[in-house]
């Protein structure tokens, strides 16, 4: 027998959308609209191709996604704005390829995503990136926001952390990689160096696990949000702890922004992109609790339950969804 497919483990059809409360519109301010490539072409012989992205945004269209912010290369910015305008803006994300690599490169690439006209400004710094030096607080990254506060940059998103599960395991030499708790050392010092502009902490700035880590972060740095990015993570980690995430969520309405991180892979069938925002949705407007039909190898199966984790809709009230959803990164964004 055949496995089924990643983005479908459970049969689910995903044609069922009553349990959708919401009408208005969505912007995604996570995700990644890339052209792409066979991944076994030889460098620079396949031409990159829009079809991905298309795909991507037409599916986006049916679940209320109006406009999507996307991480891609910055030569990729020029061509999917041509053809999808206004419906994307744009994230440059700063990092560096080799520990060695100089400071100038980074600026270099800095400069490259000014001139191309993005929004925001990221930092990838995964506790598996330090040994590149890619710390949030590292003194070129420093830098690298004077410079975009300086050129009017008012967004900054940074990825601290990851799964808590992952510490237990891939992460578990702490000597290397640091503690949980070590990776928001960095991100608390940005926060308070440059309070004047908003941060965004990706996937629940890392720590769905721990909504009341979320919360003294919120409570004591006003200018930071956190999006809810990161499908399987979120629907394994909030699912079993909904009262207490929606109750955060609705004591913060204004400090969540709704986002997938979805990314366009040359391969991807539509159903992959379905999957991803049926569940987000499913996941903060529902009541829904049946098993995730995403396959989650992070998570573990109870002996004779589920391959994946139920799935327990947080159920978010229509006005927090608006914010969440729409108003909070229209201001965030200056659409309005
Ligand atoms: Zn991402």
């Amino acid at each position: 027998m055949m496995n089924p497919p990643e983005y479908n483990v459970t049969g689910i059809d995903y044609s069922r959308r009553e349990h959708f409360v919401y009408r208005g519109p969505i912007i995604d301010i996570h995700a990644h609209v890339t052209l792409t490539r066979p991944a076994d072409a030889p460098a620079g012989k396949e031409p990159a191709s829009i079809g991905q992205a298309e795909s991507m945004l037409q599916t986006g269209r049916e679940f209320g996604i109006v406009h999507t912010t996307s991480m891609c290369p910055p030569e990729d910015i020029a061509p999917l704005r041509e053809r999808f305008g206004g419906k994307l803006t744009f994230n440059g994300p700063i990092s560096k390829k080799t520990f060695d690599e100089q400071d100038d490169a980074a600026y270099g690439l800095l400069e490259r995503f000014l001139q191309a006209g993005v929004k925001i400004i990221k930092y990838w710094s995964a506790p598996r990136g330090r040994e590149r030096g890619l710390f949030v607080d590292a003194p070129w990254r420093m830098e690298c926001t004077r410079r975009a506060i300086a050129a009017g940059i008012r967004i900054f998103m940074v990825h601290v952390a990851d799964p808590d599960v992952w510490f237990g395991k891939v992460y578990a030499d702490s000597a290397k990689f640091g503690t949980k708790t070590d990776q928001y050392a960095g991100l608390e010092r940005m926060l308070q160096l440059f309070p004047n502009v908003t941060w965004i902490g990706a996937h629940m700035g890392g720590d769905s696990e721990h909504p009341d880590h979320l919360e003294a972060l919120l409570e004591k740095h006003p200018n930071l949000c956190f999006d809810t990015s990161a499908t399987k993570w979120q629907v394994r980690e909030v699912s079993p702890r909904r009262a207490a995430i929606r109750s955060l969520v609705c004591r913060y309405p204004d400090r969540f922004l709704f986002g997938t991180d979805l990314v366009t892979r040359h391969e991807l069938v539509r159903e992959h992109y379905v999957s991803r925002y049926w569940c987000q949705r499913t996941l903060w407007e529902s009541s829904w609790e049946e098993p995730s039909p995403i396959a989650d190898p992070d998570y573990t199966p109870q002996e004779g339950g589920a391959p994946t984790p139920i799935l327990r809709g947080v159920g978010l009230p229509l006005d927090v969804l608006d914010q969440v959803y729409y108003a909070n990164a229209e201001r965030l964004l200056g659409m309005t």
